[in-house]
């Protein structure tokens, strides 16, 4: 029985894998759940699962909850500690590391410190600091398992070689709803029309990031440290169907892909039983319908977030933090209306440029760094 704790509970990710465990009550138990403010959805978790802890990072709402909306067995804390103090409580066994963006590390690091098998689904921990968190990782020989759809195919594909064997990885890409799209049509998008994603179901900043190309840039910074790969093992292809999520090569030119319908409940599963798989909820791909899978090369000057990617992917240091704090309020001001969707990558571009590279950051520094180039968006813009 592995006793779980779901770091960002009531968003997409953490939902599904709540989905999962109860569907899995021989081997899953959910021992606490974590989100920043959505406190009736956390009471709704609460009540159904009955989980030891139930924590709201943000402690402003201390006053405003009633206690009434949480099931009497769970013991409901608040402030950003009681994240950090669920993520290393000695009952629980496995951290899934969902809460959205910068903001998911400090629970992430937290778990590693603690010995805790993390699921990874938050790829902004790594694109921010992957090496320093692969470090602890391996400092404390604690498993990290991806949970990003793409990783997890990445994973899978690669328990049939050694690493040695690899010779490169490839992510496949949706292409987001503007595929196909060009220069002038992507002045008009505006946020309604960016965030209506044509084949998966996700918050609003990765809705947005599959629409830029972003979300595929910050998974090549995320596979880099993750797999310890090369910058130039690394490819991307797009594929607008989502049935192959990703596939690797090997040195004699065999590729091995993992298929399935576009839905983030395997992905969750297998990061919770690996090296197990079991019969459980994730939809299973229907042989007897026609299907066809299309591929081809991203489009790099329509998409230039994906570009920069490759470029923050090759010269690491300082310049995963910048870009993922940039392209993170630059979506946000996208959202308000303040900001023009072709603006995202060209604010992201002129923060990197702007900072001072350093090539072995500390985790202070790139926290710094996380608050400088917010500021730089917002100073960019203005
Ligand atoms: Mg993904």
């Amino acid at each position: 029985m592995q006793r779980v704790a779901v770091l960002g509970s009531t968003g997409s990710i953490g939902t599904n894998c709540l989905e999962v465990i109860g569907a899995l009550p021989g081997q899953l138990s959910l021992r606490g759940v974590a989100a920043r403010q959505s406190w009736q959805a956390l009471g709704e978790q609460s009540r159904r699962f009955a989980p030891r802890y139930a924590v709201l990072e943000d402690s402003a709402l201390r006053p405003t909850v009633p206690r009434d909306a949480f099931s009497p067995q769970t013991e409901l804390l608040f402030g950003p500690d009681a994240v950090a103090q669920l993520a290393s409580d000695p009952e629980v066994d496995v951290v899934v590391s969902s809460i959205v963006g910068a903001a998911g590390l400090a629970g992430t690091w937290a778990a590693l410190e603690a010995g805790k098998r993390v699921c990874l689904a938050n790829k902004e921990t790594l694109v921010v600091a992957g090496p320093l968190v692969m470090d602890l990782a391996r400092k404390n020989g604690v498993p990290l398992l991806p949970v990003d759809s793409e990783h997890s195919a990445i994973f899978q594909a690669l328990q049939s070689g050694r690493p040695q064997e690899v010779r490169r990885i490839v992510l496949t890409a949706s292409g987001g709803p503007f595929r196909g799209w060009t220069r002038d049509q992507l002045e008009q998008v505006t946020p309604e029309m960016a965030l209506r994603h044509p084949n998966w179901k996700m918050g609003p900043k990765i809705t947005i990031d599959s629409a830029t190309l972003m979300n595929k840039a910050l998974e090549v910074i995320e596979a880099r440290w993750l797999f310890d790969l090369g910058p130039d093992q690394i490819e991307v292809v797009v594929h607008p169907q989502s049935i192959v999520h990703s596939f690797v090569e090997f040195v004699d030119g065999s590729v091995m892909a993992q298929l399935g319908p576009p839905d983030m409940k395997l992905p969750i599963q297998y990061a919770l039983t690996f090296p197990e798989r079991l019969d459980g909820p994730a939809p299973r791909l229907d042989w007897n319908r026609n299907m066809h899978l299309d591929f081809h090369p991203p489009d790099l000057e329509t998409f230039p977030a994906l570009a920069l990617g490759f470029e923050v992917a090759r010269k690491g240091g300082t310049c995963g933090a910048v870009l993922n704090a940039a392209n993170e309020r630059a979506v946000e001001l996208f959202l308000q209306g303040q900001l023009r969707f072709v603006d995202i990558p060209r604010a992201c571009r002129a923060v990197l440029d702007n900072h001072t590279f350093a090539a072995r950051p500390s985790l202070g520094d790139l926290v710094h760094l996380d608050r400088w180039a917010r500021d730089e968006v917002t100073r960019w813009n203005s």
